[in-house]
């Protein structure tokens, strides 16, 4: 009885100690997989720097560091000698980056790069010549990228234009898709070729895609077709999409700052950013260093500029959709800012939001090849008729009044489409 009993309170210790041991066992697996999945590994807070690359053309140098995610950075221009740099805060160094990239185009005489202390990579510019620069981050991927240039922008020679044509979005990247799943990667080819072929019998006009087949061009590539070419202008094309599906209508952009909800929403898509993000984004254009892209925007002509060409193709848009599309809208010309449409020299940039792909209507209008010829002819209207007008001063003068952009957009936008 009493072995029986011995026997059935060890049988009881046995079955108590291999309990105990499993629930050892899961607790050191538990805390193993704690460790290994939440911990975090020794730098793992800070942003990596992981490779730095530079392309250069006539006056112009562009440098891009490659991130492994958004950061804040502040810049400095020293002389003797004459160098730029940038302080990457709450960053470290990868230690496979050469800490110094010779250039010697001219512009930049090299890149130099490294852990300045143990929070901050700096990246030097040794400079040869600058004119002006202008960085900026990129969010997805990130990148922070800075532009170069060793000379002011000339003003349109008659003689020679170059037309920079970007179709939005392509390849992995199909942008806003409607109900019935027409793509608007495909939409804006198609319509960018068009102009394209319309345009392409101007005199003296060069007319360069961004792509002209169904290929992922990152943002930050596609302005550096336009500073490459030593482009006049520059034309962004997409469609619009909205939660709200009875949403419709055309707007065209020029990069400013907004605090429009609807403009900063649309740039968001556009960018590839989330709303909050470009939100805080836009408080930051606007507060801190990178307000420099607005003084960029503001102090020469391309702002005057940029809004004639996107009031021109604004209204050749409204009035020949209105005639096919009867319940199309006229949502004017609005302000936000783009990241394909950053960069220090760029030329007077637009992008077109040509109609709503979300909108049943609109996407029915969309995929028909006839409306989107009508769009194609619309939009090389308002360049042609951009690049007719851009030897009057008088009218550039008569944009500039007002003193503040919301006033211009207004003026503007009433002046050419209440007629
Ligand atoms: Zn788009």
């Amino acid at each position: 009885m009493n072995k029986e009993l011995n026997k059935g309170q060890s049988r009881h210790k046995a079955v108590c100690l291999s309990v105990l041991r499993s629930i050892i066992r899961a607790s050191v697996f538990f805390f193993f997989i704690l460790f290994v999945f939440v911990a975090p590994s020794p730098g793992s807070d800070k942003t990596e720097v992981s490779n730095i690359s530079y392309s250069t053309s006539q006056g112009y140098t562009r440098v891009i560091v490659d991130l492994s995610r958004p950061l804040e950075f502040t810049s400095k221009r020293l002389s003797n000698p004459d160098r730029l740099y940038f302080d990457l805060r709450n960053a470290r160094i990868a230690k496979e980056i050469q800490n110094k990239l010779p250039v010697g185009d001219g512009i930049l005489k090299s890149v130099r790069a490294g852990q300045y202390d143990p929070d901050t990579v700096r990246i030097v510019l040794d400079l040869e010549t600058m004119e002006d620069f202008s960085a900026f981050i990129l969010d997805d991927p990130a990148k922070l990228v800075i532009d170069v240039s060793a000379m002011k922008r000339e003003r349109i020679s008659p003689a020679r234009r170059v037309l920079v044509l970007d179709p939005g979005h392509g390849g992995h990247d199909p942008g806003a898709i409607g109900r019935k799943g027409l793509q608007e990667k495909d939409v804006v080819l198609d319509i960018a070729l068009r102009v394209k072929e319309i345009l392409s019998k101007e005199p003296n006009l060069e007319i360069i895609l961004t792509r002209d087949r169904d290929i992922f061009i990152p943002l930050p590539d596609r302005s550096l077709v336009a500073l490459q070419s030593n482009a006049d202008l520059f034309v962004s094309i997409h469609v619009n999409a909205s939660p709200n599906r009875s949403a419709r209508g055309i707007e065209t952009y020029l990069q400013n700052w907004t605090n429009e909800e609807e403009a900063i929403r649309v740039a968001a898509r556009e960018n590839y950013v989330s709303v909050k993000r470009m939100r805080e984004k836009m408080a930051q254009y606007k507060n801190d260093d990178l307000g420099k892209i607005l003084t960029d925007l503001n102090r020469d002509y391309k702002r005057d500029e940029s809004i004639a060409l996107a009031n021109y193709v604004q209204h050749a848009l409204c009035s020949d959709v209105a005639k096919v599309n009867k319940r199309t809208a006229n949502l004017g010309v609005k302000s936000a800012m783009f990241f394909v449409l950053m960069g220090a020299n760029m030329p007077p940039s637009i992008l077109a939001e040509v109609s709503f792909i979300s909108n049943p209507d609109e996407e029915e209008f969309l995929a028909n090849e006839s409306y989107r010829s009508v769009i194609a002819h619309s939009i090389a209207t308002g360049i042609r008729t951009y690049f007719s007008s851009s030897t009057s001063p008088q009218r550039v003068a008569s944009l500039n009044d007002a003193s503040e952009m919301q006033h211009e957009r207004t003026a503007v936008t009433s002046r050419y489409f209440q007629q």
